[in-house]
């Protein structure tokens, strides 16, 4: 249901990113790395947070496009960091398979940017081989009754000094690895917990880092959806998830063609415009066909995500192919901006090192390429 038309929706959010200076904001929280706490209650408050989620679970079931010129505004006129808060609520996804008490205590106050929910799927032994995993989540009696105990450490992962709760996968049986794996809902503030931080190069307010569980006791409720269905129900989220990654990339590497093409007929070098260089015209004439032409892959992937048709290849070669495109335009205009352009006096160094974590974050390229391979060429 697309309750209000893209154009509007787009001046809505430009108009927004104007009026809580988020331009400043992305730069400020890239310095200083925090949660946006009073931009993602904002955002919540506009009905922005998850907008695709279907009404039932409290958002708007609006359409993919819709929320791509959503995020397309606020990655262009804020930063990454605003349209990565519309996305959480989606990130988690697998929270809707959870009781009706997980989604009111968790899901439905997320929309309203009141509670963060984080996902712990990577280990320091496995990432992109999620089989590997190795965290386990053992249902033992104790003097309350039947309960989980939760066993291992999560790595890599965003918001942990933030998050109230995470999604996290653990092994609850043997046998086929692909089959072994649960999800469960557990809140941070659970005894047994401890973190560690560290610092990364870009998407900095994320605050990653590493979770220990030592034996966390879980009562039977924190399981979501059914036993050992977990993997299954990250790759389904992480299809529509990926296109929508792609869609920022492109909007930041957009803001920064635009505004290096500006800063090229204006800045002289030698006499001349640096425009009128063709070694930087050839390359920005390159970069804006490239970037018009991903656009169109992955408005039409998108398209297909509306229908119910996009496979999972499509999906990830969209995100890997906007992430390829991105970085390329990023990194033209820190060249053509001189001295200036790696500096933190202009957002192109800071978009670039977002739009980096691509390479890695929601499945790596490598993982995105092996997902379209076998689709492709199939299983050998
Ligand atoms: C900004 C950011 C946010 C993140 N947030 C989270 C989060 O919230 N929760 C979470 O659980 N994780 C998170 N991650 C972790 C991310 O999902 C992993 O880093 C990723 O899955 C890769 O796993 P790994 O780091 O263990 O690398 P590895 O699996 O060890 O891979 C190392 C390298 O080898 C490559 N590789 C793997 N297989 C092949 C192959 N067959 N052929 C060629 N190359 C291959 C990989 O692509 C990678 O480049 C985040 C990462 C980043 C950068």
């Amino acid at each position: 249901m697309n309750a209000v038309d893209p154009e509007t929706l787009r001046a809505s959010a430009r108009r927004f990113a104007q009026v809580h200076g988020l331009r400043d904001r992305a730069r400020e929280l890239d310095i200083t790395p925090a949660f946006p706490w009073n931009e993602f209650r904002e955002i919540g408050g506009k009905g922005w947070l998850g907008p695709r989620v279907p009404v039932e679970f409290g958002g708007k079931g609006w359409g993919f496009r819709l929320e791509a010129a959503l995020l397309e505004e606020l990655a262009a006129s804020g930063g990454s960091v605003f349209a990565k808060l519309v996305l959480q609520p989606e990130f988690c996804a697998v929270l809707r398979r959870g009781s009706p008490e997980l989604v009111d205590r968790w899901y439905r106050p997320m929309l309203r940017g009141e509670a963060l929910v984080g996902n712990h799927v990577t280990e320091p032994g496995a990432g992109s081989d999620v089989r590997a995993l190795v965290t386990t989540a053992e249902r033992v009696t104790d003097g309350t009754g039947e309960r989980f105990l939760l066993r291992g450490t999560k790595s890599e992962a965003a918001f942990v000094q933030d998050a109230g709760a995470a999604i996290v996968y653990a092994r609850t049986k043997g046998g086929d690895p692909r089959e072994g794996l649960t999800a469960f809902l557990v809140p941070q503030d659970a005894r047994g917990i401890s973190i560690e931080t560290h610092a990364d190069m870009g998407e900095r307010w994320m605050r990653r880092g590493t979770v220990h569980y030592d034996g966390v006791s879980l009562p039977l409720s924190a399981q979501i959806g059914e036993e050992g269905k977990g993997l299954q129900y990250l790759v389904e989220e992480l299809t529509e998830e990926r296109v929508m990654l792609g869609v920022i990339y492109l909007a930041l590497a957009g803001a920064s063609l635009q505004e290096v093409s500006e800063h090229v007929q204006n800045r002289k070098v030698f006499g001349k415009r640096l425009a009128d260089l063709e070694a930087v015209g050839f390359a920005l004439v390159e970069d804006r066909t490239y970037l018009d032409a991903t656009r169109l892959y992955v408005g039409a992937v998108l398209d297909d995500l509306e229908r119910r048709k996009a496979t999972a290849g499509k999906a990830s070669m969209a995100k890997w192919l906007a992430n390829t495109v991105a970085l390329r335009i990023l990194d033209h205009a820190i060249q053509f901006s001189g001295g200036a352009g790696y500096s933190s006096k202009l957002p192109h160094e800071r978009r670039w090192r977002d739009v980096r974590s691509g390479g890695l974050a929601h499945g790596s390229s490598e993982t995105l390429k092996m997902t379209a391979v076998r689709e492709m060429l199939g299983r050998g």
